[in-house]
């Protein structure tokens, strides 16, 4: 028997499932009908019917793996209130990025908020969380004890504008690493703008960019990164991934190496030139003050080793880890 969240979501299989939708909640695989929460690949699986926002059902076409078909999509609007049912649903931004949105759930006299990931802050190119009170509220503890060093949008904008100015004065090429060609990185785009930075963008985070400004986020579509050749431009953006594979390097002159991601507060980050702990997830403090505003019951979390819900209790909240 799956252990119940008061009859409002169920944790099975390694992933949460609302009977009273028939609706998985960002499943890792392929199920009926799925809520995927933002365009991010660690929350796509191909499900049969993916309910999303209108701006994640467009960023998905990026997300899936190339060749295959994306499945139909039933998109609802940020705010818009649906009955299912004896169910009520809607979905609020969640600040994470464009497009993304918590799901919120009211059934049989009881509340549940699946927050997914959350950055209450917002950032440039997505709207602050708004936190709904709910009894139930359901967080990713993705970080544990990292979210404490993760700056905010404006500290983590003005220090990749910093690595970027100061690298330039030396005569070298500043190289910026996240880990998603999607959020982020046009986060970066456009600071560097305000800068007066010009761009050159690997060509995942190119089409993610001017996807972007199609859906109407003011950013600027820089310079695109060919197979071998380099654009002129002051900076340029890629992914991990990408770094990992090419030989970029070789094509640029002295390149320094700058990771911003929530990930720049691990180990990892000393291969790096400078490491920037701008995350698009909520930093610990902010986290908290999400987890007051809400007014939950109870806090179910998942992902990473249940520091977050052990942390929780000690401050006399109610919480579990869903292991
Ligand atoms: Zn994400």
């Amino acid at each position: 028997m799956a252990p119940l969240i008061a009859d409002l979501c169920q944790h099975k299989e390694g992933n949460l499932y609302v009977p009273a939708l028939d609706c998985w909640l960002d499943a890792d695989t392929p199920r009926p009908k799925g809520f995927v929460s933002h365009a991010h690949t660690d929350h796509y699986a191909a499900h049969q019917v993916i309910i999303c926002t209108p701006e994640t059902a467009q960023l998905l076409t990026l997300v899936k793996p190339y060749g295959e078909a994306l499945p139909p999509c039933r998109p609802l609007r940020l705010g818009r209130e649906v009955a299912h049912g004896d169910a009520r649903v809607r979905l609020l931004p969640s600040g994470h990025i464009l497009g993304a949105a918590m799901l919120h759930l009211e059934h049989g006299g009881s509340s549940l908020l699946y927050a997914g990931d959350v950055r209450p802050s917002g950032s440039a190119t997505a709207p602050p969380a708004a936190p709904l009170p709910a009894d139930h509220l359901v967080v990713e503890d993705t970080f544990g004890a990292l979210d404490e060093a993760f700056v905010d949008s404006r500290e983590g904008a003005a220090r990749v504008v910093e690595f970027c100015q100061s690298t330039r004065q030396e005569g070298a090429t500043p190289v910026l690493v996240t880990m998603s060609g999607c959020g982020k990185a046009q986060e970066m785009v456009i600071a560097l703008a305000a800068a007066g930075l010009t761009t050159a963008l690997q060509s995942k985070i190119w089409h993610f960019t001017r996807l972007y400004a199609r859906l109407g986020v003011p950013v600027p579509l820089g310079a695109r990164l060919g197979q071998e050749t380099v654009p002129d431009a002051d900076v340029v953006l890629v992914t991990c991934a990408y770094l990992e594979h090419n030989d970029l390097g070789a094509r640029l002159h002295r390149p320094k190496y700058a990771l911003v991601s929530g990930w720049a507060a691990t180990a990892n980050a000393r291969h790096y030139d400078a490491a920037i702990p701008w995350s698009d997830h909520a930093s610990r403090a902010e986290l908290l003050s999400f987890i007051e505003a809400v007014q939950p019951r109870l806090v179910w979390t998942f992902a990473g080793e249940g520091k977050l819900a052990r942390e929780l209790q000690a401050a006399g909240i109610g919480a579990r880890h869903l292991a």
